[in-house]
């Protein structure tokens, strides 16, 4: 590990001014993954801004009905809420999917949207990987890369985002909200994250300084008809092969609208608008979730030993349509 400097910020300005100053400072948040890059020396920050004591760890129901949770609400807190568990339901089962019981207690909303992809070259300083050292080349698309992703890719890096939470807030169309050197701005949650084109080292819109204070997810009508399914090679505390976070509002046996967004296969969590068109407006059965799943999937690319990966994220999204139309 290399040497680095710690302070705990006071107040939030105090926490951005300090990360504008150095650039190569991180925020300190549950640290259950960045203080396990920093070993890897796979991260190297001069700074670390310990942001635990900052009093973002609010998780508050708006006027309109949607929810603002946030940026170091605890995922278990997160997870176990009941309003989230009865308004969001997709979002509880997403975070209840990832990691574990021990993980989940110190891990935060914002340090969930963030942590960085789970590619074993990644994570291993002796190969080439462009997100990690830019220009320097991909070990996975040559080498091993069944856990891959099939969209959204390029010829600089096939990694996959690995948030199960992203997911299910991408398909809620959730927005975020940022504390920056101009002041506070709102995202949605889909434009934080960047295809990795030419430049997989840049995997967020986020500019030095920036700070996630919250995210909110505003109403939605049918969201408390939604659910999230996640397959993985072990039954739990395994990461996404594929998953799908799905949200339907069916009346008299028609969809009326429909959100879907699948994980584990693509390079950031990827919403499929062509799937929820697909939905709107057809009989709520299988043959139209077949149709959606082979919408989301119709851009995939495969590589030497992902391909799998495509039939299984159909399978994937057609079962979670499936379960859902039966609750
Ligand atoms: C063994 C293991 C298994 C796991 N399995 C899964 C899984 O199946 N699914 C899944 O989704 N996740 C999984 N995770 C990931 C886990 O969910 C993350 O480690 C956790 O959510 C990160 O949260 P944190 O608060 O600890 O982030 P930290 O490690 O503190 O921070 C992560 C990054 O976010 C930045 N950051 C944190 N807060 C802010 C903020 N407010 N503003 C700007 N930047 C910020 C930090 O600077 C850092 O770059 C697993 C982790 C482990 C260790
Ligand atoms: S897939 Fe991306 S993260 Fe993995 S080795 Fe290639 S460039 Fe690096």
């Amino acid at each position: 590990m290399q040497p680095f400097s710690y302070s705990v910020a006071g107040d939030v300005r105090a926490a951005s001014r300090l990360a504008l100053e150095d650039p190569r400072s991180r925020y300190l948040a549950g640290g259950t993954t960045l203080v396990d890059l920093m070993k890897l020396d796979v991260e190297q920050p001069t700074q670390l801004i310990d942001i635990s004591k900052l009093p973002l760890a609010e998780l508050a129901i708006l006027g309109d009905g949607g929810v603002r949770i946030g940026a170091m609400v605890r995922n278990s807190d997160l997870a176990h809420n009941e309003a989230v568990r009865t308004r969001y339901p997709v979002l509880s089962q997403a975070v209840l999917a990832g990691a574990s019981g021990q993980v989940r207690n110190m891990a935060t909303t914002a340090g969930n949207l963030l942590q960085r992809t789970r590619c074993s070259y990644f994570r291993d300083t002796a190969t080439p990987c462009n997100k990690r050292d830019a220009g320097s080349g991909c070990s996975a698309i040559g080498g091993y890369n069944r856990m891959h992703a099939v969209l959204g890719t390029s010829d600089s890096c096939i990694a996959t985002h690995p948030s199960d939470m992203a997911v299910a807030l991408v398909a809620l169309d959730a927005r975020v909200r940022i504390l920056g050197p101009g002041g506070e701005r709102i995202m949605r949650l889909s434009e934080l994250y960047r295809l990795p084109g030419q430049h997989p080292e840049r995997e967020t819109t986020l500019e030095a300084g920036d700070l996630i204070m919250a995210v909110e997810i505003p109403p939605l009508r049918f969201a408390s008809h939604s659910l999230y399914l996640k397959v993985r090679d072990r039954a739990s505390f395994a990461f996404a092969l594929a998953s799908a976070a799905v949200a339907l509002d069916v009346v008299e046996g028609t969809v009326r609208e429909a959100r879907v967004a699948l994980g584990g296969v693509g390079t950031r969590p990827w919403r499929s608008p062509e799937a929820e068109q697909a939905l709107r407006g057809q009989p709520a059965n299988v043959t139209s979730y077949r149709c959606a799943a082979d919408a989301a999937l119709a851009g995939a690319l495969p590589r030497t030993h992902n391909a799998f990966k495509i039939e299984l994220a159909r399978r994937t999204l057609v079962r979670a349509l499936l379960r859902l139309e039966g609750r």
